[in-house]
């Protein structure tokens, strides 16, 4: 098993786990760019949104369901935060097993660079 959030998911590699369920595993992310800054994954490896299936939407809906659970608990939820996905080279996608990013805490600018 290559990859490195699967090894987070597995606990073959330390993270900051914020959450985890049987489906989902949320952790901070080692290279914060606003003072919350939260991946949630889904313990099955999808490499990307483009390699997303059909049956496997409820599980993007757990994740989004967990991003906005963390963002209460965090206490960004009234100032605001945003839930970004990465897919592929323009975005800039590093690590190729599905992430939401949760990033709060500050003002973000639109659009992204
Ligand atoms: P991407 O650019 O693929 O959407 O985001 C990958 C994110 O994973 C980056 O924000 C990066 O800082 C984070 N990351 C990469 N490796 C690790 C790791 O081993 N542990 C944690 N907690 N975050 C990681
Ligand atoms: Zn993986």
């Amino acid at each position: 098993m290559a990859c490195i959030f699967c090894k987070i998911a597995a606990g073959e590699i330390i993270a900051n786990i914020v959450y985890q369920d049987g489906n989902v595993v949320a952790f901070r992310d080692t290279n914060p760019q606003a003072p919350v800054h939260i991946l949630v994954i889904p313990r099955e490896h999808i490499p990307s949104l483009t390699e997303l299936q059909p049956s496997q939407s409820p599980l993007m809906g757990e994740l989004v369901e967990t991003a906005v659970m963390l963002a209460e608990r965090e206490g960004v939820d009234q100032s605001g935060y945003r839930l970004v996905l990465n897919a592929g080279k323009d975005a800039g996608q590093a690590v190729e097993h599905i992430h939401l990013h949760l990033v709060g805490g500050r003002a973000m600018q639109w659009p992204p660079g």
